[in-house]
């Protein structure tokens, strides 16, 4: 499977899509700020959670779209134009806060797919986990850590 693929894949499934690890999410909807396994930095710069954003307005449109459509389809020419309206306005309601933390871990394997983190990038993962693993060990050892 080509990089670019596993990326997608990797955030379609809610995880970090540089190292496919479980436990991105801080709470629902909220990543870390780095991905706790390979300090992959999730927020790159103000504004980044916008393509998320579009992504979660395409996926619940086209869900209401499909609905719609089979809807009028199936039960052609008696529509329940009632039962249309309150499944329309469910799936526009309940969809974007569903697929909401998705759309920013999917987000992160686009992003990653077609833009590789760089030497330097890396190097700052590096440093970032080095730092994340000496707080740990702190925090399980303060004596023996400070000294
Ligand atoms: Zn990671």
């Amino acid at each position: 499977m080509s990089y670019r693929m596993r990326t997608i894949l990797r955030g379609a499934f809610g995880r970090c899509a540089h190292c496919g690890a479980n436990g991105v999410f801080a709470s629902y909807g909220t990543l870390h700020e780095r991905c706790p396994s390979c300090g992959y930095l999730f927020e790159r710069e103000e504004g980044y959670w916008l393509g998320a954003m579009i992504a979660n307005i395409c996926v619940t449109e086209a869900l209401f779209g499909v609905f719609f459509v089979a809807g009028m389809l199936l039960t052609w020419p008696d529509v329940p134009w009632t039962g249309l309206l309150i499944g329309g306005l469910v799936i526009n309601a309940v969809i974007p806060v569903l697929y909401y933390p998705i759309s920013k871990t999917q987000w992160v394997g686009l992003h990653l797919a077609f833009v590789r983190p760089d030497p330097v990038e890396e190097a700052d993962m590096i440093a970032a986990k080095a730092a994340s693993q000496a707080r740990e060990a702190e925090q399980r050892a303060p004596d023996a850590a400070s000294g």
